[in-house]
């Protein structure tokens, strides 16, 4: 059930590197030419939290309470996707200390913007943004990226510049309300062929969606998102006491038959034991 408010494809850009040299900034590697979607896990920062109690765990059933912090690029035929943009790349270099937020600590070793210009891709080579939901550790540099196409659910949109918007971190994202957009309720096939769908799973935030990235060799992966945070969620069945009512569990439910359906693994971001095993940009996933 798609509602485009702004037609697109005049603006997709090929993944051909056509641009001549003398053009932009320069570039380090020529952007990637791919037949078939290709997937790179990213490195946007890491939260230091030990307060497991807020997602119904106790400490002793969790076995890392920190929590990864990842981006994720798709390159498409048909275009670029680049999915959540993690903690701001201005923590590069700051002490923990500084930037605590609500009890989260927050390390950044590398840049958002650094870690695409080593597989070849500059902000401007990207034809789409979307994100997961608004919080703070998915749109800290989402302001570099609202010169790209924004695709958003529309109940994401509505909350995001709403009367509700947390005004502390609405900064961080308030270039995106002069983005072109793609705006929908429900489920969205980016290219248009399946590959790459995102899919709606409301309850952390009215409008939260997660990534279903469809690979020739690795097979289906589903970008989770916050709609699990712990791998432990999953196996033991909990969440936030708030969520329990707004939607997650009935997300939870449809995603987990999707995943059947389709034989899909699910990459739970904010996971260590899941981050720690995938293998990060600049290698990737096809
Ligand atoms: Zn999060």
């Amino acid at each position: 059930m798609a509602v485009a408010l702004s037609c697109a494809a005049a603006a997709i850009a090929s993944a051909a590197d056509t641009r001549p040299a003398s053009q932009g900034p320069p570039r380090l590697a020529p952007l990637p030419r791919v037949t078939s979607p290709r997937l790179y896990v990213i490195d946007c920062g890491t939260l230091t939290y030990n307060r497991p109690e807020d997602y119904q765990l106790t400490r002793e059933e969790v076995a890392d309470t920190n929590m990864s912090v990842p981006c994720y690029l798709v390159i498409h035929p048909q275009g670029i996707l680049l999915f959540d943009t993690g903690l701001s790349d201005s923590l590069v270099g700051r002490p923990l200390w500084e930037n605590v937020d609500g009890g989260y600590g927050q390390i950044r070793f590398t840049t958002l913007r650094g870690q695409l210009a080593d597989i070849g891709v500059t902000p401007a080579d990207i034809t789409y943004l979307a994100i997961s939901h608004w919080h703070w550790d998915h749109v800290g540099n989402a302001n570099d990226y609202a010169g790209s196409i924004w695709l958003t659910q529309k109940a994401e949109l509505d909350f995001m510049f709403g009367k509700h918007a947390d005004p502390v971190h609405l900064p961080l994202y308030a270039r995106l309300a002069h983005s072109r957009k793609e705006v929908f309720e429900g489920d969205h096939d980016v290219f248009g062929d399946g590959t790459v769908i995102l899919k709606f799973t409301p309850g952390h935030t009215p409008g939260h969606q997660s990534l279903y990235v469809k690979l020739k060799h690795t097979g289906g992966v589903v970008l989770s998102g916050d709609l699990y945070h712990y791998a432990e969620e999953r196996t033991l069945h909990r969440m936030p006491k708030e969520e329990e009512t707004s939607g997650t569990p009935q997300s939870r439910e449809a995603m987990e038959r999707f995943l059947q359906q389709t034989g899909s693994q699910l990459w739970i971001g904010h996971s260590t034991s899941v981050f720690r095993n995938l293998v990060k940009s600049p290698g990737w996933y096809d």
